[in-house]
C-alpha cells in the first residue's frame, strides 16, 4: 500500500519513537531546530555513512576533507557570501509575518501557501492575511560572530553557509598532498548554518543542517560530459537506497535561475507532502571559486598540466546534497500504513541499509532461561549491527514496535529454542517467519542484510 503521509504523522512518529525532538523543548523550543534522537543518530549516520561510501570510499578518484565551520571573513568575501549570499525579505504592514519575495511569485510556493494573491493594482500580497507588504530588502543569511578578545572588522568570522569553499581554499593542498591528477574530487560531510527567513517544514529547511558536498575538478571543455554524468550518479543512488521512482525526479534550472557564473544546474527534487522540493542541487561551476580565491588570497591555485605542458584553472561539478534533508526523504518515503486484520499496522518500509536498528531479539516469554539465552544472542548480533533487545509486552506489540521504527528483522526466541537450538526470524515486510539453528543465526542475518 501507498499510504498519503501527512507531516504530522511524520512529526510525531519522530518524537514518540525517539527519531527527531524540538531543540530546547523544556525551555519552549528554539525557533526551527532540532535535535536528533537515538534512533534519529543512527539514521543520519547511514545516510552520511552511505553516500561516503560511495562519494569517497568506493572511488579512486575521490578524497575526503573535514574544514572548520568557522572561517574568517576573507573566504567569504572571495566567494561572494558576503555581498550575494543574500534573500530578498519582505514584511507584510498588516500581521507583520515575513516571506522571501522570490517564494511569493507565481508558481514558485504554491504547495505550501496557496495560490499567488495579488491587490487590484496587481501588486502581491501577503499570503497569511492579503495586506500590503514591504519593499524588499536584501538580508544576508549568513551568522555573523566574532573571535578573539577585541571585538572589530578584523575579527569577524562567519559559521560557514556551505562546506564547499573548504575544498576550494584546500585545493592546492590536497592535490599536492595526494599527488591528483585531473579529474579528481575532494567531498565532505558536515554542518553548515543559514539564517533562513522561512525555515520549515519540520527539518526540510534548518537555520543548521548538515550537508555532502563533493567538488569534483575536471579539464576545461569536459564540463558537460561530467555534468550529465554526476546527474544521473546522483539520481540513482536515491533509487538503490529504495526512493520510490514516481517520487524522484530531476529538474533542469532554466536560465534566469542560475547563478552568474553557473553554466548548468540540475536538481534532484522528490514529492514531500506539500509538494516537489529540493533533495540536492548538481551545479557546473566553472572555474569562478578557484579563480576569486587566487585573486583574493595572492596565491596561485591553478594546476599544472602535465600534459599539454600548461597552467588551468580547472573546473568544476558541484553534488551538493543535505544529509538531514535526506534523511527526512527516507523516512517520508518509507511510511506506510497497512490494515492487519482489524487494525492498522504502520511500518516504515526503510532499505536496509537505512535502517536505524537492524535486528531486534525478543524472548517470548521474560523467564530466565529464555531471558539468558536471547541475550547472548542479541550480545553476538551487536559486533556487527545495530541490535534492539526488547523482553516488555506481548510479542504482537513488539513486532509493531519494531514494524514501526523499521526494522529489518525480529529474532523470537521461544520455549522450543531451548530444545531444539533454533530460533524464528521474521521479515518485517512480508512478515514471514522461519526457523534457523542458532549456529547460523549471524550468518543467515549478515547475509540478509548485505548490501
Ligand atoms: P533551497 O533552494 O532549498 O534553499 P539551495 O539551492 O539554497 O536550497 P544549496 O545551497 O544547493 O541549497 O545546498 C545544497 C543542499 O543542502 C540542498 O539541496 C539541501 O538538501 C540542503 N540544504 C540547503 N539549505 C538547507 C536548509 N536550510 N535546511 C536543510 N537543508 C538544506
Amino acid at each position: 500500500m501507498n499510504t498519503k503521509v501527512t507531516m504530522e504523522t511524520i512529526v510525531s512518529l519522530c518524537k514518540r519513537r525517539g527519531f527527531v525532538f524540538p531543540s530546547s523543548e523544556i525551555y519552549g523550543g528554539f525557533g526551527s531546530t532540532y535535535d536528533y534522537g537515538p534512533l534519529g543518530v543512527e539514521l543520519l549516520r547511514n545516510v552520511r555513512n552511505l553516500w561516503w561510501k560511495a562519494m569517497v570510499q568506493e572511488r579512486d578518484d575521490v578524497v575526503g576533507l573535514e574544514a572548520s565551520i568557522l572561517g574568517p571573513s576573507a573566504v567569504w568575501e572571495a566567494s561572494g557570501h558576503v555581498s550575494n549570499f543574500t534573500d530578498p525579505l519582505v514584511d507584510c504592514k498588516n500581521c507583520k509575518m515575513r516571506w522571501r519575495e522570490d517564494h511569493l511569485l507565481e508558481g514558485a510556493y504554491e504547495a505550501e501557501y496557496g495560490p499567488t494573491k495579488r491587490n487590484a493594482a496587481g501588486q502581491i500580497v501577503c499570503p497569511n492575511c492579503g495586506g500590503e507588504l514591504t519593499e524588499p530588502r536584501k538580508f544576508n543569511m549568513m551568522f555573523k560572530t566574532t573571535v578573539g578578545v577585541v571585538e572589530d572588522s578584523s575579527s569577524v568570522a562567519y559559521l560557514r553557509p556551505e562546506t564547499a569553499q573548504g575544498m576550494f581554499v584546500n585545493f592546492t593542498n590536497v592535490q599536492n598532498s595526494m599527488r591528483r591528477k585531473l579529474p579528481f574530487g575532494i567531498a565532505q560531510v558536515g554542518k553548515s548554518f543559514r539564517n533562513e527567513i522561512t525555515p520549515g517544514n519540520f527539518v526540510f529547511r534548518t537555520r543548521e543542517f548538515e550537508q555532502m558536498e563533493m567538488e569534483y575538478f575536471i579539464k576545461p571543455g569536459t564540463e558537460d560530459e561530467w555534468h550529465k554524468h554526476w546527474v544521473e550518479e546522483r539520481f540513482n543512488w536515491y533509487l538503490g537506497f529504495g526512493i520510490k521512482p514516481e517520487k524522484l525526479r530531476i529538474r533542469p534550472h532554466s536560465q534566469n535561475e542560475l547563478s552568474f557564473y553557473s553554466k548548468a544546474t540540475s536538481d534532484v527534487e522528490y514529492l514531500f507532502p506539500w509538494g516537489w522540493g529540493e533533495l540536492e542541487g548538481i551545479a557546473s561551476r566553472t572555474n569562478y571559486d578557484l579563480t576569486q580565491h587566487s585573486k583574493h588570497s595572492g596565491k596561485d591555485l591553478s594546476y599544472f598540466d602535465e600534459e599539454t605542458k600548461e597552467h588551468v584553472i580547472p573546473y568544476v561539478i558541484e553534488p551538493a546534497a543535505g544529509a538531514t534533508r535526506t534523511a527526512l526523504t527516507f523516512l517520508i518515503d518509507a511510511y506506510d500504513e497497512e490494515p492487519d486484520k482489524d487494525e492498522t499496522r504502520v511500518v516504515l518500509h526503510f532499505h536496509r541499509a537505512i535502517a536505524p536498528v537492524k535486528v531486534a531479539v525478543l524472548p517470548l516469554s521474560k523467564k530466565e532461561p529464555l531471558v539468558n539465552l536471547s541475550q547472548q544472542i542479541a550480545k553476538q548480533l551487536r559486533k556487527k549491527h545495530v541490535v534492539q533487545y526488547d523482553e516488555s509486552q506481548s510479542i504482537g506489540k513488539r513486532y509493531r514496535r519494531q514494524d514501526e521504527i523499521g526494522t529489518p528483522y525480529c529474532v523470537t526466541v521461544d520455549f522450543a529454542s531451548l530444545e531444539d537450538n533454533a530460533v524464528t526470524i521474521r521479515d518485517r515486510d512480508t512478515m514471514e517467519q522461519i526457523r534457523v539453528p542458532i549456529a547460523e543465526l549471524a550468518t543467515t542475518l549478515d547475509e540478509k542484510l548485505a548490501y
